[in-house]
């Protein structure tokens, strides 16, 4: 799952992203509305931390202007006081929710997870169960055969957007693009290094190389 911060407080946003990243989500920060809706519209993010308040361009319009151009990426707001804005008009410009400042960092990983959770299609559950894998998005855990098998952050992140798409191809880009964040400049390879431990860990049987293409979690 790869996040956008847009957020000009530059110590608030960094640790968030530093929070963000410790529970596996690859996170994006930028500190400017303009810089953050050409981001937002030239990468496949999962989900928009959006500031109200910024240089370049602010929030309701970095928000307006994404939704008018198609683009249905989740956006949570942040605003600086209550009642400083209004949040109807946040969610009038096509916000998914919206959260005042001070919040509490677990607040917001909880509404993070759940505009996810919503945005992932899959009626609203956090478990995806493909044959006799059960990935538990909101719990964080992985069982096989119903055996709970420990995993990294990033193999968590790896195996949960295979699962999502169980049955398709994954690029290896597609992998990185919402695994990694930008500043990610390593080798691509690494996406190898994680499905290898994915299958050392889970098994063997259960993600197929498609030659020159990418990947496919089968149900086994
Ligand atoms: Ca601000």
């Amino acid at each position: 799952m790869r996040l956008l911060i847009v957020e000009d407080e530059r110590r608030l946003a960094l640790s968030l992203a530093k929070g963000l990243r410790a529970e596996g989500f690859a996170v994006d920060v930028v500190h400017d509305g303009l810089e953050g809706l050409h981001r937002a519209s030239a990468e496949p993010y999962d989900l928009v931390v959006l500031d109200i308040m910024l240089p370049g361009m602010n929030g309701y319009r970095v928000c307006a202007t994404l939704r008018a151009a198609g683009n249905d990426v989740p956006i949570l707001m942040l605003t600086a006081k209550d009642g400083e804005y209004d949040e109807a008009e946040g969610l009038d410009t096509g916000a998914d929710d919206y959260l005042t400042k001070p919040f509490s960092y677990v607040v917001l990983v909880a509404r993070i997870r759940a505009l996810l959770r919503r945005s992932n299609g899959a009626g609203g559950s956090p478990v995806l169960t493909v044959g006799s894998l059960r990935v538990e998005t909101a719990a964080r855990r992985v069982f096989r055969e119903g055996e709970e098998v420990p995993l990294a952050a990033k193999e968590f992140a790896v195996l949960e957007h295979l699962a999502a798409r169980a049955g398709e191809v994954v690029s290896k880009s597609e992998i990185l693009a919402h695994v990694w964040d930008f500043a990610y400049d390593g080798d691509p390879n690494i996406v190898e290094v994680y499905v290898s431990a994915l299958r050392r860990k889970l098994g063997a049987d259960l993600i197929r190389t498609v030659r020159g293409a990418g990947y496919r979690l089968e149900a086994r």
